[in-house]
């Protein structure tokens, strides 16, 4: 296929050159001056989207997607898919799908979940909003940058399934970690409590698969001095959009806000920029309860 790929970063540069990799024909564009192996730079966004099948844009935020959509829509052909891939608020992924369909063409929401690690190995999980054709088509680029693609509705569905994941994520995490610290004040061991917990009950992701204690369960970043992994801004970020989303739709989620606002607190205050979100197990070791 003929692929345009706009915005090259940590996650696009790697699915943009698996892309090539895997023989399609791939034009890029990033406002910044990258390159790409096997992928040819245009000019601009709109030189990437001419005469393009898929046009797949990896942006920053819902302000950029709205921009770069703006430029791009208009020169591609008829019958085209606008593959989104970028974590943006619902509206706007709406919004975008809207006028690409208006305009003639197939548009898809497609957040991803797996990270730069999952980027550069093509094993990425899709989330997808949109129609059945466009999700036809943009099938066989799923199976290049990642192990599953699971279409959730129509256009914003997407982004709806990747927030409230990872508000679970977010919540999750910070209970784990609470609980850790506070295991710790009793004196219960911390290998004692991740045996009992990893097999019980309160199990989840955040302690079985990335559990936030060094040195106990399965390797992760708290192995590695909680070098991110996944860095707590953007867990924030992600947090932030599943509470604008909530307050559009009137949705009561007490547990999501309280984790936006602990994220916030850790990122903008308490040095918690550049690491992993686990680290909020030191953060609370070193505190009390007032
Ligand atoms: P990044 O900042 O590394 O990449 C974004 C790229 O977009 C940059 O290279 C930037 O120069 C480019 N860009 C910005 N404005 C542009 C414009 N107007 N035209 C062309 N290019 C433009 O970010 P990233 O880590 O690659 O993340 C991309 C998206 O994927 C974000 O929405 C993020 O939330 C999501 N995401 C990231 C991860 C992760 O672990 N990094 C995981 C899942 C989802």
């Amino acid at each position: 296929m003929k692929i345009g790929f706009v915005g090259l970063g940590n996650m696009g540069a790697p699915m943009a050159a698996n892309l090539a990799k895997a023989g399609h024909e791939v034009t890029g564009f990033d406002m910044a001056a990258v390159s790409v192996e096997g992928v040819t730079m245009a000019a601009s966004a709109t030189e990437a989207a001419k005469g393009a099948d898929v046009v797949i844009t990896m942006l920053p935020n819902g302000d950029i997607l709205r921009r770069v959509a703006g430029e791009v829509i208009p020169a591609m052909q008829t019958g085209a898919v606008l593959l989104d891939c970028s974590t943006v608020d619902v509206q706007s992924a709406r919004d975008v799908a809207a006028q690409a369909v208006a305009a003639g063409l197939h548009a898809l929401d497609a957040p991803v979940s797996g990270g730069v690690g999952g980027a550069a190995a093509g094993t990425l999980t899709f989330m997808v909003g949109g129609g059945d054709d466009g999700f036809n088509i943009a099938g066989e680029l799923f199976d290049v940058m990642g192990q599953k693609a699971v279409h959730c509705g129509p256009s914003g569905n997407g982004q709806a399934a990747k927030i409230c994941n990872n508000m679970i994520l977010g919540v999750t995490m910070i209970a784990t970690c609470e609980a850790f610290a506070l295991a710790d004040k009793l004196g219960l061991d911390r290998q004692a409590m991740f045996d009992v917990v990893s097999t019980s009950s309160g199990y989840s992701w955040s302690m079985n698969a990335y559990c936030p204690a060094p040195g106990v369960g399965p390797k992760s970043p708290a192995d590695n001095d909680y070098t991110p992994g996944f860095a707590a801004e953007l867990m924030l970020k992600d947090l932030r959009l599943s509470q604008m989303a909530a307050e559009a739709v009137d949705a009561d989620t007490p547990m999501g806000r309280a984790a936006r606002d602990l994220y916030a607190q850790f990122v903008e205050e308490e040095g918690g920029k550049g690491r992993d979100f686990s680290a909020m197990l030191p953060r609370f070791e070193t505190r009390g309860r007032g």
